[in-house]
């Protein structure tokens, strides 16, 4: 699929390290979750790497941040234009390596393109203040300033988006950056990092390490382990977020987390259910469900219930699922065969504990030149709290759907869990609106609607979901230091 790049240069197969590309000492393969087939060899960088990096951004760190925030402005704003003009060919390397249809891919390369621009304008904001005294001889200021190097680990899910989302506000604010992108998707990170050259980032602001899985962990530790590093942004599951908070402890780094969720999709009576229908799809099959802020549970109103099974069913039978570079697909493969098997044990378990298979249920076999990476969208009735899919995130095309009585229950069953990433609830009552949105132990709650992501709001979870805010005018408070200046002998 990459012989159809209109600009081969995109195709960057060596790191990125002090404006430099670089090879390295062995090199790992990225495949195509759809095929199965090798799209390229990538480097498998290690410690001695992380730390040459590291270097390279403490040495672009003074000349960067004393830049005005409006020269930094520009090279963020021409880097979105060149990431929306090369959109197709981006999209094409996303749906290569990842797997999502090509339409997600390109509305991907615009949503993280749109953090730029976004940063580019809040990094011309960040305003101090001054206090009034209560000393006639002194004055108090306070200033923000650059937290300096920043290290970004990203997932595989969002592969542009992930690291836009981390790198703008870091970049904005003058801060300079290491990226380690998810070694399953690692080209699109490279064909960003060469648009940023083209845009005219200096040397060592912007960096990209890759790595396999194994050497991921060493330059992880690195990451953390390092005094330059002051700050570290996350993306990816719960339990790797604890571990790499663990290993940031000794150097009492600052961290953003954006862990895992399990996200309760409510569904009340007085619900517009052809609307509360569009948005369970969306939420739930986007991205084949793996997204952190996908529909994991959806709960259904007793008097409601089975119209809305029956509408969601007939729409979940109508999702075509296949490889994304086809037209018309809505559903494309898993990563890999480890998720594939996560989401057939849940439904396994499910059936098990009596819950009803309406549409689909298992693997798609391998044929026509497809690997065996594709789960049939599955709906699934009559789920209870006991199931491991209500337990835990599936990441899949799963989705169950659970009967409740009242507006009190719903609020129970939602919370009652450990993430509070994403909730979504439908309803047209007003009174409603306000006492379920106040209730939901969630970072963010999407109301008659099931897509809530946009550079410019806050997003991020409470509770084991994370720390910190990503986009919104929240999002640079990560990456800056408020500092308290006290003048006397006025
Ligand atoms: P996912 O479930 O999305 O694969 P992970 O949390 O496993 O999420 O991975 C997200 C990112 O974290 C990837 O870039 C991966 O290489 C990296 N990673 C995984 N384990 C570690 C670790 N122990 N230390 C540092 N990075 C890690």
């Amino acid at each position: 699929p990459l012989a159809a790049l209109e600009d081969a240069g995109l195709l960057r197969t060596q790191a990125l390290i002090n404006g430099e590309w670089v090879a390295g000492p062995g090199s790992f393969a990225v495949t195509d979750p759809a095929t199965g087939r090798e799209l390229a060899q990538v480097p498998n960088l290690g410690r001695a790497e992380a730390d040459t990096a590291i270097a390279a951004a403490a040495n672009a760190l003074n000349a960067w941040r004393a830049k005005p925030a409006k020269e930094r402005a520009a090279v963020l704003v021409r880097w979105q234009q060149l990431l929306v003009r090369h959109a197709d060919d981006l999209a094409r390397l996303m749906t290569a390596e990842q797997g999502k249809p090509l339409a997600e891919a390109r509305g991907e390369v615009i949503y993280g393109a749109s953090f730029l621009d976004w940063f580019a304008e809040e990094g011309k904001r960040i305003y101090g203040e001054t206090i009034p005294t209560t000393d006639p001889t002194k004055r108090y200021l306070v200033v923000k300033q650059a937290m300096g190097v920043c290290a970004a680990i990203t997932p595989w899910n969002f592969p542009l988006a992930m690291i836009t989302r981390k790198v703008a506000p870091a970049l904005a604010a003058g801060c300079t950056v290491i990226i380690k992108p998810a070694e399953a998707t690692p080209l699109t990170a490279l064909a960003a990092a060469e648009l940023a050259q083209r845009a005219g980032m200096p040397a060592g602001v912007l960096n990209v390490l890759t790595a396999d899985a194994q050497q991921s962990i060493e330059i992880g530790q690195v990451l953390c382990e390092s005094d330059v590093v002051r700050h570290l942004s996350f993306t990816g599951s719960t339990e790797v977020g604890r571990i790499l908070m663990r290993q940031c402890a000794p150097t009492v780094k600052k961290l953003s987390l954006e862990l895992g969720g399990n996200a309760p999709f409510i569904v009340f009576d007085d619900a517009d259910l052809d609307s509360a229908v569009d948005g369970a799809i969306t939420s739930k099959y986007r991205n084949a469900g793996q997204t952190c802020i996908c529909a994991n549970r959806i709960y259904v109103q007793a008097g409601v219930y089975d119209a809305f099974l029956e509408k969601f069913a007939a729409k979940v039978a109508a999702l075509k699922t296949g490889n994304g570079f086809e037209a018309g697909i809505n559903v494309g493969p898993l990563i890999d065969e480890q998720a594939m098997q996560k989401v057939e044990t849940h439904v396994a378990d499910a059936i098990a504990l009596g819950a009803r298979l309406l549409a689909g249920g298992k693997r798609m076999e391998a044929a026509g030149g497809l690997s065996g990476n594709f789960f049939e969208p599955t709906l699934l009735a009559d789920a209870n709290p006991q199931m491991l899919c209500s337990r835990e995130e599936t990441f899949g095309p799963v989705a169950p759907v659970f009967r409740f009585q009242t507006e009190a229950d719903a609020i129970q069953l939602a919370n009652a869990t450990e993430f509070g990433l994403a909730s979504y609830f439908y309803s047209r009552d007003i009174g409603r609106i306000f006492r379920v949105g106040e209730a939901l132990e969630y970072g963010m709650v999407g109301v008659n609607t099931g897509l809530i992501s946009t550079a410019e709001v806050p997003f991020g979870g409470v509770k084991q979901s994370g720390l910190g805010r990503e986009g919104g005018r929240q999002g640079i408070e990560d990456y800056v230091e408020v500092k308290y200046l006290c003048l006397g002998d006025i």
